[in-house]
């Protein structure tokens, strides 16, 4: 179905910095639509508990993101199953086109989209995607029950991926390119005192191994990052975990990037290189990258929108 809708703001994507936007921006009447994307909820979907959600000793990540999808919607905030698939910032209104065919105009436009796992970008891991190889062990674990598994990386989310894995694997080796873990204290002692997680230091993912007929995952090669040396290890799942970059694709050659991809914000605000266009969360925090920094920038945003509108309508 082919539609124009236009709204005062229009916020793109569903995660903690969009629906916080989302109530803020609804609050002070403007009337905002939000366009969810094809992961409603954000990030937090793909995980179990949450222990630094303030308010909240340990919430479910899907359960978190249900109740603020329901507070934006209780605030009267339009939330649209949709996909923004081009977005016109050249000229105003904005105007975004939509996997739907809908085509949203709006005055002001709020960047949430977050971020996206990062893949090693081997051969071998694009041919076992979806066989084997994945980067959500909530969405996936279940599939392991009994098996060897392995995850790659050393940061919070190769450490809790580990830690959840353990509840169906009967081994989990986590390979980490260097003998230090960024993921903080709390995890990294779980993981020591966890009996089913081997850490496996200096090594890289060389290879999945695989059989074709069923199509599935039977190890990996693994390389030690000095000496070079390889030696495979027998496993079912192989879970990457190597960071997230920002979901730029909307904006990369219109709007000005930091390093890495990240949207650049003025200091202390959300404004970015064109008037009316506000970017928040991990679109453009390339360091705290947390839930509630998230949702703290898509205030912002919401307040930046509703002063950029107010000094249109002077
Ligand atoms: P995201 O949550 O990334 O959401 C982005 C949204 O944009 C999605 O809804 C997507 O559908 C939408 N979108 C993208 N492109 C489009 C488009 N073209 N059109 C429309 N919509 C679009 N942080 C914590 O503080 N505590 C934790 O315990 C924690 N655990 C984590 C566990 C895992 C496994 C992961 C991956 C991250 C975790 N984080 C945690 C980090 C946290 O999830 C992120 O910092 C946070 O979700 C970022 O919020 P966001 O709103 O910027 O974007
Ligand atoms: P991250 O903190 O950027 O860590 C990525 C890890 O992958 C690092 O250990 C890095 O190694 C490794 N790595 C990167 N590229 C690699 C490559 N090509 N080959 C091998 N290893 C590679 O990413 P993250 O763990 O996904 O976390 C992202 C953000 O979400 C962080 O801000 C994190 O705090 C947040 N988060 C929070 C929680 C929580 O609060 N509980 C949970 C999950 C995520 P090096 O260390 O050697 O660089």
């Amino acid at each position: 179905m082919t539609e124009t809708r236009h709204t005062r703001a229009l916020i793109i994507g569903s995660g903690p910095a969009g629906y916080t936007a989302a109530i803020y921006a609804s609050r002070a009447m403007l009337e905002p639509v939000l366009v969810q994307g094809i992961e409603p909820g954000g990030q937090l979907t793909t995980t179990t508990e949450v222990e630094n959600w303030p308010g909240d000793v340990e919430v479910q990540g899907p359960d978190l993101m249900l109740r603020m999808e329901a507070h934006a919607k209780a605030m009267g905030c339009d939330v649209a199953t949709d996909i923004i698939t081009d977005l016109d910032i050249d000229n105003r209104p904005f105007t975004a086109q939509s996997d739907s065919g809908t085509t949203y105009t709006a005055d002001a436009v709020i960047l949430a989209t977050g971020a996206r796992a990062r893949w090693l970008g081997l051969p071998s891991e694009e041919a076992f995607k979806g066989f084997g190889v994945s980067a959500c062990a909530t969405c996936d674990g279940f599939f392991y029950r009994g098996e060897e598994i392995v995850v790659v990386g050393g940061g919070n989310t190769a450490v809790e991926e580990a830690l959840f894995l353990t509840n169906f694997a009967s081994k989990v080796t986590l390979i980490h390119r260097r003998d230090e873990l960024r993921a903080e204290m709390i995890l990294q002692d779980r993981l020591k005192k966890n009996p089913k997680i081997e850490p496996l230091w200096f090594h890289q993912l060389d290879e999945v191994l695989g059989d074709d007929n069923p199509k599935g995952v039977t190890g990996v090669r693994v390389r030690h990052v000095e000496t070079g040396e390889t030696h495979e290890i027998p496993c079912k799942g192989v879970f990457i975990a190597i960071g997230h970059a920002p979901a730029n694709e909307l904006v990369k050659d219109r709007l000005e990037m930091k390093e890495g991809g990240y949207v650049k914000v003025r200091p202390g605000s959300t404004e970015t290189s064109v008037p009316g266009v506000f970017a928040a969360g991990d679109l453009t925090d390339d360091k705290y990258r947390q839930a509630v920094t998230s949702a703290g920038m898509g205030c912002m945003a919401a307040l930046d929108a509703e002063r950029f509108l107010a000094t249109q309508d002077d």
